[in-house]
């Protein structure tokens, strides 16, 4: 085996497509079951490359190659870009159209918004949510409001077996002559007793009146 006794020098291979440069770290030592060990560290080349000419890749940046030969780690080959620009460099047009590296457009209300604005999501190719965070809490409460319908609340009833019938602006209730007619409504009668349809429409008239002499109030 490479390197299990003494220091070994860096090797450089092919891994997943890409050219790794390989090393043993520090002493080797025995395990539980008596085996050697090392503490194996791997690099892409690629990254080593661009360190010797530039220095340390700045944080939440990404080397890219420019011909998109991962086996051509040319220093001109290779170029700095950001995790953001970089995504959008290896997008495809179908997801450039719902995402630009740094907002990206929900499937549900349709507008887009910054990134922090969605959910994680390793299924989906931006890592993100479909759905922003708020549509997807409004779709989680329909969801269950679909499942746990809610019943609607019994009406109260508004005519009773004695004549009367209960009046929607005072709430008492009165015989159904106190109310004035309309054929359209259940019943055959106003929902507002005598008085309170006079207060009512007095109060519309006085309204109207208010409106056409001096103009509907400016809200401020
Ligand atoms: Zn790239
Ligand atoms: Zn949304
Ligand atoms: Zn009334």
């Amino acid at each position: 085996m490479r390197g299990v006794t003494g220091t070994s020098d860096p090797w450089r291979t092919v891994q997943n497509g890409y050219e790794v440069l390989g090393w043993f770290e520090g002493p080797p030592w025995r395990d539980t079951k008596g085996r050697l060990r090392r503490r194996l560290r791997v690099k892409f080349w690629h990254h080593v490359v661009w360190e010797q000419a530039h220095g340390q890749i700045p944080k939440g940046c990404v080397i890219h190659h420019k011909d998109g030969n991962p086996l051509n780690n040319d220093l001109a080959n290779l170029e700095c870009l950001t995790n953001a620009e970089h995504t959008r460099h290896h997008m495809g047009a179908r997801l450039r159209a719902r995402f630009d590296g740094e907002r990206k457009r929900c499937a549900r209300c349709t507008t887009w918004r910054p990134v922090a604005d969605f959910g994680r999501d390793r299924g989906d190719r931006t890592g993100l949510s479909t759905y922003c965070l708020e549509c997807a809490r409004t779709e989680r409460k329909t969801r269950y409001h679909r499942l746990h319908p809610v019943p609607a609340p019994p009406r109260r009833p508004t005519f009773r077996d004695d004549g009367t019938h209960r009046c929607f602006g005072c709430g008492e209730w009165k015989p159904l002559t106190e109310f004035g007619k309309v054929r359209s409504k259940t019943g055959g009668v106003a929902s507002l007793c005598r008085p309170c349809a006079r207060a009512h429409w007095q109060a519309w008239y006085r309204r109207k009146r208010q409106r056409h002499f001096f103009g509907t109030p400016a809200r401020s």
